[in-house]
């Protein structure tokens, strides 16, 4: 709501379990012991211009040359595009150990490459943040009652389709129900609030598939989850990567979680071009823009070509209502 407010939710850990930032904090000591002021003042600068702000319309329709901006560009076709709408702009940059490795809410990404091991690691962290924006900017009530669920102060409207998820296992934003267990989470980093919750659940669902759904056996409010994330959030479609290594009983952070990334690069490589974008014969129906003459007509050049139009523009609307009222 105000750039005050802006991440004060979002505690998300995104650095690494305790012990791997002890691990941390002692190289850093090490590196410091040796280098000197001036070294460490252009350290500073040095990463300061290393970051990159990509806006959502170069996301769309640039090619870039970076690296980072090509995988971000890559990643975010694992959604429709109107889930990231009130995204503005996803920055990457190094920020030093202390720092998240992702923040996210309804309009803003920050990456924080410091203490990201790996591709895999950056592809999986995004993943989780993309979830935020998604939770907290597309999923969205209009209800005037309120849920016991709150963001930036605010009760989450009880028509919020997120709420649906959140009342699983959590009694508020950040206590959980006195009826879950740990088996009835995901990971243990899910049990911080509900908004990390749904960003677990949503990493695990794209990552780590058949890890969920075997879980989730285990529990019916696990299943729960899955089937929310199945349903609501992708409409019916599955992530299927073969597994990469034998399922812990435990986890406590999905983004450090090992998973196919050559499936999965492959998956999205499979998605149209523009997978982020709806597809063209939808764009003709949202009234955007002008109806080119006589398409799909070839030019036949008869004089009910407008009459057809009207009734495409119509039958487009009509299924752009129908997929809208899914979504709720
Ligand atoms: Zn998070």
């Amino acid at each position: 709501m105000n750039s005050a407010a802006m991440f004060d939710y979002s505690q998300c850990l995104r650095t690494k379990p305790r012990w791997a930032k002890v691990v941390c904090g002692a190289l850093l000591a090490t590196v410091l012991v040796e280098v000197t002021l001036p070294h460490a003042v252009v350290l500073a600068q040095a990463q300061v211009s290393e970051q990159i702000v990509l806006d959502m319309e170069s996301i769309y329709e640039q090619e870039f040359t970076n690296r980072d901006a090509q995988i971000v560009q890559q990643t975010l076709k694992i959604v429709p595009k109107e889930y990231l709408s009130t995204l503005a702009d996803i920055t990457i940059g190094e920020e030093g150990h202390d720092v998240p490795r992702g923040r996210a809410h309804a309009t803003k990404i920050i990456m924080n490459k410091t203490d990201i091991a790996d591709e895999a690691e950056f592809r999986a962290v995004l993943v989780h943040e993309m979830a935020h924006t998604i939770d907290l900017g597309h999923f969205k009530g209009e209800s005037p009652i309120g849920s016991p669920f709150m963001n930036d102060g605010r009760p989450i409207p009880i028509d919020d389709p997120s709420v649906d998820l959140y009342q699983i296992t959590f009694q508020n934003s950040e206590t959980v129900r006195p009826d879950v267990y740990r088996e009835d989470f995901i990971s243990d980093y899910a049990t911080a609030s509900v908004f990390e919750n749904f960003a677990e659940n949503f990493i695990a669902y794209v990552l780590q598939n058949d890890f969920f759904a075997q879980r989730a056996q285990q529990s019916p409010k696990l299943q729960a989850q899955y089937d929310f994330m199945l349903q609501t959030v992708f409409d019916g479609r599955k992530f299927t990567l073969d597994p990469t290594e034998t399922y812990p009983v435990t986890v406590y952070d999905t983004t450090v979680m090992s998973y196919n990334m050559e499936q999965f690069v492959a998956l999205l490589e499979a998605e149209p071009e523009n997978r982020a974008m709806p597809a063209p014969s939808l764009l003709a129906g949202t009234g955007t823009g002008p109806m080119p003459s006589g398409s799909g007509g070839g030019g036949s050049g008869n004089n009910s070509g407008q009459s057809q139009a009207d009734a495409l523009r119509a039958a487009l609307q009509a299924r752009l209502q129908a997929q809208a009222g899914n979504s709720l």
